[in-house]
């Protein structure tokens, strides 16, 4: 290395000499780091999102490339969180990608040992089949003085913090439907 350049790359002397009198930006710099560039510069797109661990709703951008996401990053276009994400948002690639993450339905059959694979429209049938009989199990049709009742007891429904506004709506509005009293959010307890 010449001397010139020798001493150039001395953050010291760059800060003297160059614009960045305060030594905060490019006087700083070491080669590697000017060599560096943003995780999401090499995206093909970017999807709108929100963030799904909590009620609060926290917009994301989602990185793709070869239609694999390869970064999250707050919205600044939103009114709510505009462009923040806690920890646990900053880290919901993970969610997405971790090899831990289960594709297929899992099923545990009762007093069985092992789980099982399911395809999902089983699984959605045996949810309906057991949310049909509970209902009809539970059903009151009318109160020991004969007053029209017509609600389930056989069915209660918990939401979790997760769940959105319109998540939400959608639930209490099946759940009415169905005739059960028992219509809670976790956020409410
Ligand atoms: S988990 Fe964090 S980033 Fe996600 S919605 Fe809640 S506060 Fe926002």
């Amino acid at each position: 290395m010449g001397l010139e350049r020798w001493i150039g790359a001395w953050p010291v002397y760059r800060q003297i000499t160059g614009a960045d009198r305060l030594g905060r930006g490019k006087a700083a710099e070491s080669r590697r780091s000017a060599g560096l560039g943003p995780r999401t510069d090499s995206a093909d797109r970017v999807v709108d999102s929100v963030c799904p661990y909590c009620a609060v709703g926290c917009a994301q951008r989602v990185y793709v490339k070869d239609e694999q996401v390869i970064q999250i990053e707050g919205n600044p276009d939103s009114p709510i969180s505009r462009g923040r994400l806690c920890p646990k948002g900053s880290a919901s690639k993970q969610l997405v990608t971790g090899p831990q993450r289960e594709q297929k339905v899992r099923y545990r059959p009762p007093y069985a040992t092992e789980w099982q694979a399911l395809d999902l429209e089983t699984a959605m049938d045996m949810v309906a089949d057991r949310v049909l009989d509970a209902r009809r199990k539970g059903w009151q049709d009318v109160d020991e003085d004969g007053k029209t009742l017509r609600r389930t007891m056989g069915i209660a429904s918990l939401g979790g913090a997760t769940l959105d506004n319109e998540e939400n709506y959608l639930i209490k509005k099946l759940f009415t439907a169905l005739g059960a009293l028992q219509i809670e959010n976790q956020a409410r307890i």
